[in-house]
């Protein structure tokens, strides 16, 4: 996409898992044409693709374990299988013109934001280095192949699915503000961040499957729990379409930020002409 100012956003997402798809989705539906989804794997699917134990289920019904705008008529059950989530998935990023974005086997090891270019360098694995206005993080929260999982409605109550696009539209309607208010940066205060997490960490101590003395994915080293949501997923929603101004600092881009997006912009239309 280009704003009014002829500016020209690249975006990296990283996972071609279900949150970086309906990621590339949402950018699509917005105009931003001009990014990459960089996946360790050799396919789509994230969790889907890499877990192909046999009797691996999704354990949520199927009509809410798929995205909004997607639906699949066809599920063979209402717990289907690994392969048919895989083709989901696949589907998805077949059907919305995401494996044109898609760069499989590359995984990303490192993320530098420079100050001055307002951009980030993204280090891989290959020894390459890609450049972006923004990243978009879609790892996904396991590191691992579960092999075991004591996943169900305990310990999240709903589908992360929902939880997953309601992320995807907020972080497009953040990259759309960059562009509309031609803005190098958005970032959360350091005083919002502190509240937050205080309040989180209170409603998740709450939760007592939670505090059973399991040590499992959802743990981090200390041993605070970061991956879980203890509310609502309509909570969820509000806290994500609504936020509060007053919670985030910008920054507006610099003389030479902006010459340098001119640089790119030309160099990469220069690219086309003799393409
Ligand atoms: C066995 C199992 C069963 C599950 N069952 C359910 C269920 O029934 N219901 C439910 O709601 N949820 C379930 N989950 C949770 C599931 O992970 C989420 O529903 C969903 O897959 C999360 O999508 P995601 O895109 O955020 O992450 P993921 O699916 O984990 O995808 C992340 C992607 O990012 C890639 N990636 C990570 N790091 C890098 C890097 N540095 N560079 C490049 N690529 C990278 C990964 O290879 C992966 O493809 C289950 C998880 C597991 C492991």
């Amino acid at each position: 996409m280009t704003s009014r100012a002829g500016r020209r956003m690249r975006i990296a997402v990283v996972g071609a898992g279900p949150g970086g798809l309906c990621t590339g989705v949402l950018l699509k539906r917005a105009g931003f044409e001009d990014f990459v989804i960089l996946e360790k794997n050799a396919g789509v699917g994230g969790t889907w693709y890499r877990n192909r134990y046999p009797g691996l289920t999704c354990d949520i019904a199927a009509p809410l374990y798929q995205l909004s705008f997607e639906l699949n008529r066809e599920w063979s059950g209402p717990y289907p299988p690994q392969p048919e989530l895989l083709a989901y998935f696949e589907h998805v990023a077949e059907k919305y013109g995401l494996l044109a974005h898609c760069r499989f086997e590359v995984a990303v090891t490192r993320a530098v934001w420079d100050e001055t270019t307002a951009r980030w360098s993204l280090r891989l694995d290959s020894g390459e280095s890609v450049e972006a206005d923004v990243v978009v993080s879609g790892v996904g929260m396991f590191g691992a192949l579960h092999l075991f999982m004591l996943y169900g409605p305990n310990t999240n109550g709903d589908s992360l699915i929902t939880t997953i696009e309601f992320e995807a539209e907020h972080a497009v309607r953040q990259i759309q503000r960059l562009v509309d208010e031609d803005l190098a940066w958005i970032d959360v205060t350091p005083q919002a961040m502190a509240r937050y997490n205080e309040t989180l960490q209170k409603d998740i101590a709450a939760v007592e499957p939670w505090q059973a003395g399991c040590s499992d994915y959802y743990r981090s080293g200390s041993g605070r729990i970061v991956t879980q949501w203890p509310g609502r997923m309509s909570e969820l929603r509000t806290l994500l379409e609504t936020p509060d101004p007053g919670d985030y600092e910008t920054a507006r881009r610099t003389g030479e930020a902006r010459s340098r997006q001119i640089e790119s912009a030309t160099s990469s239309r220069n690219e086309e002409d003799r393409g």
